[in-house]
């Protein structure tokens, strides 16, 4: 890996070499000493070009490969992890009153969530370091997706999702012939379990901030909707944030294409949750340390009440000079009716709830109607068919009879 210079703790600033089963400063353990993957930007930029780039025939996130904390040469799943679609849905702007708005549907990568984007970097890491089992804990969409990516390469997965985690993510799970622990108890519950399974066994560990590598595999979606913007970065990017690695990962990925000189300016970037579970949100508006939260939101991706990453988000937040916002979850399965009426597109609770927080922060004037503004959907709403027939309601049930077909469609003004 010639372009990493090596990894560097967040909290004491230490630069340490990569090496194998190293995920955390020994200085500053586990809970704070999240390690940022540093890399040498002029061995990228002889390595590859933006123009290389745009005309690369690999649509994955390996289009940019001198980016990421992977030997070249290391075998990969041969699923197509990326490259999701970047829509201007105009009919969804002039609902919302925005110009200039787009979606980045993550919800089409091979399982469905962003959380593939970190999932295949696990696999190609663990490879790299000759482990045959990974394990994670997630609540729910790490999950499937680390169970795809290591289906595809032979590996074996040990999964702990708390009891609560959506029938569709657990069916992925089942699929993909992971080892599933349903943990009965909070997410909180499942993560502590993993850790001490993992040090009892010596797994190795998809746990995402402990894990320096996987926020590398979320920055991607940055990588891209750079590219996909012609090479620019858009007025403000919104999301969904839960531990707060798919957030910071967004913001590392502008940072590197900013430090390659590849982008001249960054994005604000706002994240939102859910007001039934917010520690992030809160400790941004009141300017204080994050505190443990109950997890009291159907957005089950985002019910995070002890976050794992809390100060690489709030970093990214804060150096962006963007903001953060709760919404309701009656806010999230309206933002999931709008999204999905207005423009076809279908987003789990957690996928759409970037976009309520928009929502919220247009109407306050945060961002204004005229602004490049992008709303990552992080999740597919089929993971979740229960909240989506929440947020959409029951089809009018009708008798085989065209008369009875005629009066139902009259009584609802529909003929
Ligand atoms: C994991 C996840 C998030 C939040 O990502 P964090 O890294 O936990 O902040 C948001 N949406 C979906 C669909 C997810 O699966
Ligand atoms: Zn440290």
């Amino acid at each position: 890996m010639e372009n990493v210079l090596g990894l560097r703790c967040i909290n004491c600033n230490k630069q340490l070499d990569t090496k194998p089963g190293i995920y955390t400063c020994p200085k500053c353990g586990p809970k704070d000493g999240i390690l940022d993957v540093e890399y040498d930007y002029a061995a990228i930029n002889r390595a590859t070009t933006r123009g290389l780039v745009s005309n690369s025939k690999d649509n994955s996130i390996f289009r940019y490969l001198p980016f990421l904390p992977v030997n070249p040469g290391t075998p990969r799943p041969h699923l197509r992890v990326g490259w999701s679609p970047f829509y201007k849905p105009v009919g969804l702007g002039r609902s919302m009153g925005m110009n200039d708005l787009y979606i980045k549907d993550d919800g089409q990568n091979p399982t469905a969530s962003l959380k593939d984007r970190a999932s295949v970097i696990a696999v190609i890491k663990a490879v790299e370091e000759n482990s045959s089992t990974i394990a994670c804990s997630s609540t729910g969409n790490a999950a499937s997706s680390l169970a795809g990516s290591a289906a595809a390469m032979g590996i074996k997965t040990y999964i702990f999702v708390p009891g609560r985690a959506p029938q569709g993510k657990i069916a992925q799970l089942l699929v993909f012939g992971a080892n599933v622990i349903s943990v009965q108890g909070s997410y909180e519950d499942a993560f502590r379990l993993s850790a001490e399974a993992i040090e009892r066994w010596g797994w190795y560990n998809r746990n995402a901030a402990i894990n320096p590598y996987l926020v590398e595999g979320k920055k991607t979606v940055a990588l891209e909707i750079a590219e996909q913007l012609n090479w620019q970065a858009p007025d403000w990017v919104v999301l969904s944030v839960g531990d707060g690695c798919t957030i910071a990962g967004v913001w590392k990925g502008f940072m590197d294409l900013y430090r390659a000189g590849w982008i001249d300016r960054l994005p604000k970037v706002a994240g939102v949750q859910s007001t039934g579970c917010s520690p992030l949100v809160d400790a941004f508006l009141e300017d204080r340390p994050w505190h443990p939260a109950a997890e009291n939101t159907l957005a089950d991706s985002i019910a995070v009440g002890v976050p794992r990453n809390p100060e690489k988000a709030l970093r990214a937040v804060r150096q962006s000079g963007g903001t953060m916002v709760a919404v309701s979850d009656d806010e999230i399965l309206a933002a999931m009716r709008e999204l999905g009426r207005t423009s076809g597109i279908f987003g789990e609770p957690a996928g759409v709830t970037g976009l309520a927080g928009l929502k919220r922060l247009v109407a306050q004037g945060i961002v204004g109607p005229d602004e490049k503004v992008v709303a990552i959907v992080t999740g597919n709403g089929l993971k979740d068919v229960k909240n989506a027939i929440a947020a959409a309601g029951e089809p009018m049930k009708v008798e085989p009879s065209l008369g009875e077909l005629v009066l139902q469609l009259e009584q609802r003004g529909l003929a």
